[in-house]
């Protein structure tokens, strides 16, 4: 019985249909498998002419003989099998180069009308470009693959709504405290703790808007290491869309900055605490930058002046300072900047709600340095000293009166011990009047007692004024040593060089000339002598009163010209003295234009001395 095909279809419909079609196909004849015919097709293939009709296929193509196409050929022809290949590989010779092509292949074998196989058939597609271009997405999987795993930050990948873990690199689930066998898992079994919070809601949601979804410093709790604890991430949810651009998958990348949160969120919890501390504070604290701009006033500051936080605090100091002192301030203030030395001054700001009335402020700063040394900012205070000025002032009028007052029964005292100790000599009843001299020493005592308080109130009210003469500084030395030896057991010795006449005030002068020698010869009770040496250097006039006696300790040395400072340690509690024979001499001294200065060692001596311009209008120095 005939097919249909051999009933109905000419052979040349056939031939056409075979040369037209779009496959390349070819009949191999024979134990040689003779080329029969091949399609244009099938010739284009092989990179041949219609020359190779009628040749064997392995003369035609010989380099695919080594290639297992004999023992393909083989089960065909021989067995009978039908040859499936798909995406084979073959080593083709075209135009004399030598390249390897892929094929989906059918070798099936061709029969004659008795059943006895006498060829092959071949049916070849091409598939060269869809295999390379497989293997290109394989190769670029590969490395994004690659990319994710060595990736520094945690990235994963959910599919689906479902979001299947996809991916996960090394990192990630270190974040997440978990395993590999988490990939394949949906998150929300893989991490059960997400259940109540965010992100599993987040990620679905952008399988319906398409949208990239990014996060700065967000709170995830996470199960580590058994338990649950909080982490911090930058992360972000990026969609991955398909060609249709449908959401197909989600990329996730997360970097831990848990360290870093804290670490800031411990320095932020520091400064509340200080700036709390700060705020809480009777005086006005502040600080600057290290340009010494103010950066920060507390809220005492504020609640005082009544200014809004966001003017400018420097022009709200300024705006409260007595008119003409600011620049003063200003003045000081670039200078310690500048140093980066601490600054203290004291000034008045207005009394809020009071005109015209003005309180008096203590103003400090000191640096902050950093841990290079260099000034990082300024901490300062503004502290109210205005009742303790006024108590001061009080203390100080008291004293002024209480020492006026003191001087005029002094003075009558003194004379009539005078008079009493003349009469007890001309009585010639020397042993009282020797007691009436001792009175009339202790009156003097007292009486200079005395002065150096009403002293101490005219330094304080500036009206200690300087009555500059002319005199002759040697002479005045010679009668202050021989007026001191009259009172004193210690050797004075003088070591005298020529200064000539010096213009200054001639009473102050030997007021601290008396007052050094006094000192060294009271602080040396187990000395017998006192050295004073003059000198002249250009225009300096030195004066200076050496001792051998107690010593100051090093630390204590320039606080003794401070007033009412007395060196307390028990032995100096022996001595007497109001601490401030010292701070007057060193008043006197400043104004008039010179300094005045101790060398000391403890238990060995005492060196105090004093320069002062021989002529206060000569610009000239030592
Ligand atoms: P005082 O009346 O206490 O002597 P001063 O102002 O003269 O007051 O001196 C202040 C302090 O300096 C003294 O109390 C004493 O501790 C110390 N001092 C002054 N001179 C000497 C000295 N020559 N040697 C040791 N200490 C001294």
């Amino acid at each position: 019985m005939k097919s249909f095909l051999e009933k109905n279809v000419s052979p040349d419909s056939l031939i056409t249909l075979f040369s037209q079609a779009p496959v390349a196909m070819c009949l191999l004849v024979g134990d040689d498998l003779i080329i029969h015919n091949a399609n244009p097709m099938m010739l284009e293939l092989w990179g041949k002419d219609a020359s190779v009709v009628g040749q064997p296929l392995f003369e035609a193509l010989p380099e695919i003989k080594s290639q297992g196409f004999v023992e393909i050929f083989d089960n065909v022809y021989i067995k009978g099998e039908i040859f499936n290949g798909n995406k084979l590989p073959v080593f083709l010779e075209k135009s004399g180069n030598l390249k390897e092509y892929f094929f989906d292949f059918i070798y099936a074998p061709v029969f004659n009308e008795d059943h006895k196989i006498i060829g092959v058939s071949v049916v070849a597609t091409e598939v060269t470009d869809q295999v390379i271009s497989e293997r290109k997405l394989k190769e670029s999987e590969y490395r994004f693959e690659d990319l994710i795993k060595k990736s520094d930050y945690s990235i994963a990948i959910y599919r689906t709504d479902d979001l299947y873990i996809e991916l996960a690199n090394d990192l990630m689930l270190k974040t997440w405290g978990k395993d590999a066998s988490v990939i394949g898992l949906k998150l929300e079994d893989a991490l059960p703790e997400l259940e109540g919070q965010p992100f599993i809601g987040i990620l679905k949601d952008i399988f319906k808007t398409g949208k990239t979804y990014t996060a700065t410093e967000d709170r995830v709790d996470l199960v580590v290491d058994g338990k649950l604890q909080s982490y911090y991430f930058n992360f972000s949810y990026k969609p991955l869309k398909n060609s249709a651009g449908e959401v197909y998958a989600i990329h996730n990348m997360a970097v831990d900055v848990t360290d870093l949160v804290t670490a800031r969120k411990e320095i932020q919890e520091r400064e509340e605490k200080f700036r709390d501390l700060a705020d809480s504070m009777p005086q006005f604290v502040w600080t600057s930058d290290k340009d010494g701009k103010i950066t920060y006033m507390n809220d005492n500051w504020y609640r005082y002046t009544g200014f809004e936080k966001d003017e400018d605090p420097a022009a709200g100091v300024k705006r409260v300072m007595k008119p003409g002192v600011y620049e003063n301030v200003e003045i000081l203030w670039a200078e310690s900047v500048k140093e980066g030395k601490p600054f203290e001054m004291e000034y008045q700001f207005i009394d809020p709600g009071k005109p015209e009335v003005y309180r008096w402020f203590l103003g400090r700063a000191v640096p902050a340095f950093d841990e290079n040394g260099s000034v990082k900012q300024w901490i300062g205070t503004f502290t109210d000293i205005d009742d303790f000025k006024q108590l001061q002032t009080q203390k100080d009028n008291f004293l002024g009166i209480a020492s006026h007052e003191l001087k005029t029964p002094l003075t009558s005292l003194k004379i009539y011990t005078q008079f009493i100790e003349k009469n007890l000599v001309k009585k010639n009843d020397l042993k009282n009047a020797e007691v009436a001299a001792k009175m009339d020493g202790q009156i003097d005592l007292l009486t200079s007692l005395i002065s150096d308080l009403l002293d101490v109130t005219k330094i304080q009210n500036g009206k200690i004024q300087l009555n500059e003469t002319e005199f002759d500084f040697d002479l005045l030395t010679e009668e202050i040593v021989a007026e001191q030896q009259m009172t004193s057991r210690h050797r004075i010795i003088l070591n005298q060089s020529t200064v000539g006449m010096v213009n200054a005030d001639r009473h102050r002068i030997s007021q601290v000339m008396s007052n050094l020698i006094s000192n060294a010869t009271k602080y040396s009770p187990n000395a017998d002598k006192v050295e004073i040496s003059t000198e002249l250097k250009g225009n300096v006039v030195s004066f200076s009163v050496r001792d051998f006696g107690i010593g100051i300790p090093q630390d204590k040395q320039a606080k003794v010209f401070e007033q009412y400072y007395r060196v307390s340690d028990s032995k100096e509690h022996t001595f007497p003295g109001l601490g401030l024979g010292l701070y007057i001499s060193s008043e006197i001294i400043k104004r008039s234009g010179g300094r005045i200065y101790v060398l000391s060692a403890e238990e060995k001596g005492s060196d105090f001395c004093f320069e002062i311009p021989k002529n206060k209008n000569v610009q000239q120095n030592a």
